[in-house]
């Protein structure tokens, strides 16, 4: 019989594919006594498991290093440093000794002892590395039985993952394995996770709890990514259907390609500009798939995750200069690290007691001003890769004028250090500002008077307006775009931009979302950033939009205040000719 679930859509398309269920991995290991005799054996037993796990992991870093994103070597890299760690090896051996048991047990024991170590973590990124610390365990203890099948020679090809979550490296990682799609029980829609999936062009559900329960292994999936429902063991009608619609998904998508490279300009001639986000200079040749053009958002805060620090200047210049090479002459808009909240390093800086509201405490330019050594090489690094192609800077989470101009001058010292040691980049490179606290859209006008672009991070914008965690699926019932509040901040912001003759961009999840394209560009925006993969559909509806006939439409929205009115008309332009 066939069931139908609901979770959270979070990556359109289709996949049809047998789900492949990733079990929590469990210390299952039976506790045997030895006599004293044997227990030196036991020890060698275990050191020559220590040795097969690392061979593995060496293995497979040889197998996948070179056609693969650098996330995978650096996970792998994690575990490597985990198993050569005295915690693990010679805690596990004293055990052997302290309890007279077999190495299982003994490794058990050591494997519980820092999972509750982790566990009680105050840092929530610290937390997360149980995980790590259950996999390694796992790896071992399928080595002390001679057991060499591990998840990364598991062949995920064309399966349907169902996980209770996933992490950044997870999601890239059975990319690589060319997954159908994945399922996970928790998580939101602006989880990173959900906007790497997105990114990568994976049909994705989140949110759907007890998956792992609903569905079986191996049972055969019909999974809507944008719909975010799946059919178990679906009959053949569906399954009829279904193939027909990821057929016409297709046949959309060629003629879409269609559009690559061809100027993204409105029926009555109106230039916009169109761009990709990216979170490292790899997702650049992402970019490049669908079409030629530059980067409105790189997320650089994945290169202090991958390095687990803060990097220094030539790590961020060698970055940022193979991302400008790349882009070949097209624009690079690199954002300063927004580390915080969901994305979390484990530095040396102590942070104090952990924040209750991470995604209000010390994010990104908030952290960086409080360490602004550490910040400097990172505007070193981006001012020199300015050098060698059109770089933009660009300023998150701003909140009022004094944290600007802060940052500006942290800018005019890093020139002058340059300009002293005769090191050219561009001198009025420009500097802009994320406006997604809504501090800062409703002070958007005095923004706009001290940076060269401004650009709208709807994301958290919604997040702070609508008092909504991004990441908590319980409230993401509440997100919306087109509360009227969230469309007052965005209008106030575009207005500013206009009023002070500077580009407004909008870089936020809701410039990918081809529902709101009208009435962006109906509100005035000029400028859009987006995910890779929404590219063409995005130019799609710009191609085929009239800005004059958008404007009335767009005035009734701004100055309705019900929410179902809000939704036919922004429908009622979604289906203009
Ligand atoms: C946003 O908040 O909309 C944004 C683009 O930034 P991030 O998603 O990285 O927080
Ligand atoms: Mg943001």
């Amino acid at each position: 019989m066939s069931i139908y679930i609901k979770g959270i859509g979070v990556s359109k398309g289709i996949a049809i594919g047998e789900a492949f269920v990733l079990a929590r991995e469990q210390l299952d290991a039976t506790q045997t006594t030895l006599p004293q005799s044997e227990l030196k054996t036991e020890i060698k037993r275990f050191q020559t498991a220590l040795t097969l796990a690392s061979k593995q992991l060496h293995d497979i870093k040889k197998k996948i290093a070179k056609n693969t994103a650098d996330d995978i070597v650096v996970f792998i890299d994690t575990h490597l440093l985990m198993l050569e760690d005295p915690a693990f090896n010679e805690g596990t051996i004293a055990n052997i000794k302290e309890h007279a048991c077999n190495a299982e047990w003994a490794l058990q024991m050591q494997g519980e002892r820092l999972v509750q170590v982790f566990d009680e973590m105050e840092d929530p990124y610290l937390r997360t590395r149980k995980d790590d610390v259950l996999h390694v365990v796992k790896r071992i203890q399928k080595a002390l039985v001679g057991n060499e099948e591990t998840s990364e020679n598991q062949s995920y090809k064309g399966k349907i993952i169902i996980a209770d979550d996933l992490t950044p490296a997870d999601t890239i990682m059975m990319q690589h394995q060319k997954v159908a799609g994945f399922i996970t029980e928790y998580g939101g829609p602006l989880s990173h996770t959900a906007i790497l999936a997105r990114n990568l062009g994976i049909p994705a559900i989140v949110g759907l709890r007890h998956a792992r329960q609903l569905i079986r292994h191996d049972e055969t999936l019909i999974v809507d990514g944008l719909n975010g429902f799946t059919i178990n063991s679906p009959d053949s009608k569906s399954l009829k259907y279904y193939r027909s619609v990821k057929r016409d998904e297709s046949v959309k998508r060629n003629l879409l390609n269609s559009l690559s490279g061809q100027p993204t300009i409105t029926l009555d001639k109106k230039q916009i500009t169109l761009h990709g986000n990216i979170d490292r200079p790899a997702d650049i040749k992402t970019i490049q798939k669908y079409d030629d053009t530059g980067v409105g958002l790189y997320r650089t805060e994945m290169l202090f995750i991958e390095l687990n620090q803060w990097p220094d200047q030539d790590t961020h210049l060698k970055t940022y200069k193979r991302a400008v090479k790349k882009l070949n002459g097209k624009p690079l808009t690199i954002r300063t690290m927004d580390l915080g909240a969901d994305k979390e390093i484990q530095d040396t800086i102590d942070h104090g007691p952990m924040a209750h509201n991470p995604a209000m405490g010390l994010r990104a330019i908030r952290r960086c001003l409080s360490e602004p050594q550490d910040f400097m090489p990172q505007l070193l690094a981006i001012l020199r890769a300015s050098a060698y192609g059109p770089v933009r800077i660009l300023i998150p989470m701003l909140t009022n004028l004094e944290e600007l101009d802060q940052v500006l001058a942290l800018i005019e010292d890093a020139k002058n250090i340059l300009k002293k040691k005769k090191i050219t980049f561009d001198k009025s490179i420009p500097v802009g500002g994320m406006i997604e606290v809504p501090a800062a859209a409703l002070a958007a006008d005095a923004f706009a008077k001290k940076l060269d672009f401004l650009s709208i991070g709807t994301n958290d914008l919604i997040q702070y307006t609508l008092a909504i965690d991004r990441i908590d699926d319980e409230v993401n019932y509440l997100f919306d775009p087109l509360h009227p509040a969230v469309l007052k901040l965005i209008h106030m912001t575009i207005e500013a931009g206009r009023k002070a003759g500077i580009p407004v961009s909008m870089c936020g999840e809701m410039a990918s979302d081809t529902q709101y394209t009208r009435l962006l560009l109906g509100m005035g925006l000029e400028y859009f950033s987006v995910q890779a993969n929404a590219l063409l559909e995005v130019k799609h509806i710009i191609i085929h939009s009239t800005l004059s006939n958008l404007q009335e439409g767009v005035e009734r929205i701004l100055l309705a205040s019900d929410s179902g009115e809000i939704k036919n008309r922004v429908q009622q332009l979604v289906n203009l000719l």
